[in-house]
């Protein structure tokens, strides 16, 4: 069945593959990992998951290198990551060992699916924890399920690497000042999707958000952080109200190794009409430049590419960490975990 699909041409979709991995959480301990074959869970209709979203996620991609290998791209971050997720939402942390083997066993039992080397393709990672004890009052659950699904998926980039139009929108804001933006939580996804869709709609790829008290700085750019390039820096958004990103900090470090300065800092809205490039950051699609940024209310556009390409150190930091997962540049920051015999 794995060569029939024609991986070039993969959407970022679901395409069921052979197991999950599944973890519970009840009377005070994690049990022992079962490896399902079926993609349907069985839950209890007053499981807090469902009711008061107590539900995280993490997200990340195993590709198979230049040299046959399979590397998953920072597998401990994203491991690190969401334990505070849990723990920003009173759910119980995934120990960082369960965490790996999971996501490895997830890998392995999939190898089939994993795409091969030079398709632009690769296996998507999805671990998710949901609070599953029946309850109907509002408190934290007892009981939790984390599993691991894994999915392939196209290239990001189908028709080369092209900058796209994003939009400031000040009608909505997808997280609270001190809420849970900081976490990778299904809820923060569900508060941004009338915007979403009314951007799309637009014809903008994403919304850029603004910090959501003061709406003078920005915060991120959909289910991506934002970064912009100005004076041959790489500058990027520190704020209390977005997802530390594991690409952002991997593409700071490359900066760093560049030669590139970088500053984390608020960003003021009016700063865009000084930026040389921008981009969106996130494991889909590594880096995906901007084009044009339209603030939607005040009717500005701050053009940020003006011959219609990505900008030169927007490419170069792509064209390093993608060399990176794929295995074709030294891992010199030890990002890959190698799985072995598949
Ligand atoms: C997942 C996510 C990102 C990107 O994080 P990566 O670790 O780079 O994939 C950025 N912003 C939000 C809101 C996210 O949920």
């Amino acid at each position: 069945m794995d060569n029939e699909l024609n991986w070039s041409n993969l959407s970022f979709g679901y395409i069921p593959t052979d197991y999950n991995v599944r973890c519970r959480y009840a009377n005070g301990k994690w049990g022992e990992i079962e490896v399902s074959s079926s993609d349907i869970i069985n839950m209890h209709i007053a499981a807090t998951s469902l009711h008061y979203g107590q539900e995280i996620f993490e997200g990340m991609k195993a590709f198979r290198g230049a040299d046959g290998k399979v590397r998953i791209f920072r597998l401990e971050e994203n491991a690190k990551r969401i334990i505070s997720s849990a723990r920003g939402i009173v759910m119980e942390p995934v120990p960082e060992e369960l965490f790996r083997k999971m996501v490895i066993e997830a890998v392995r039992l999939n190898a089939r699916f994993i795409p091969p080397y030079g398709s632009g393709a690769s296996l998507y990672i999805r671990p998710i924890e949901l609070g599953m004890s029946a309850q109907i009052g509002v408190h934290p659950s007892s009981e939790y399920l984390f599993m691991v699904m894994v999915t392939p998926v196209g290239p990001y980039f189908k028709e080369g690497f092209k900058p796209t139009n994003i939009c400031i929108m000040r009608e909505f804001d997808r997280v609270a000042p001190k809420g849970t933006g900081r976490w990778k939580v299904g809820g923060n996804y569900a508060a941004s999707m009338e915007a979403g869709e009314r951007a799309h709609s637009l014809g903008y790829s994403a919304v850029l958000y603004l910090d959501p008290k003061e709406k003078k700085y920005i915060d991120e750019c959909g289910p991506a952080n934002f970064f912009a390039v100005k004076g041959g820096k790489y500058i990027t958004p520190a704020s209390e109200s977005i997802l530390p990103s594991v690409t952002n900090k991997s593409l700071m470090t490359l900066a760093r190794d560049m030669g590139i300065e970088v500053e984390e800092r608020h960003i003021p809205v009016e700063e865009l009409a000084e930026i040389d490039e921008a981009g969106a950051c996130g494991t889909a699609a590594v880096a995906s430049p901007v084009a044009e940024i339209d603030d939607l209310d005040t009717g500005k556009k701050y053009v940020v590419s003006r011959n219609g390409e990505a900008g030169p150190i927007t490419t170069a930091l792509y064209n390093k960490l993608r060399a990176v997962q794929l295995g074709e540049e030294p891992d010199v920051h030890g990002w890959n975990t190698i799985v072995e015999g598949i």
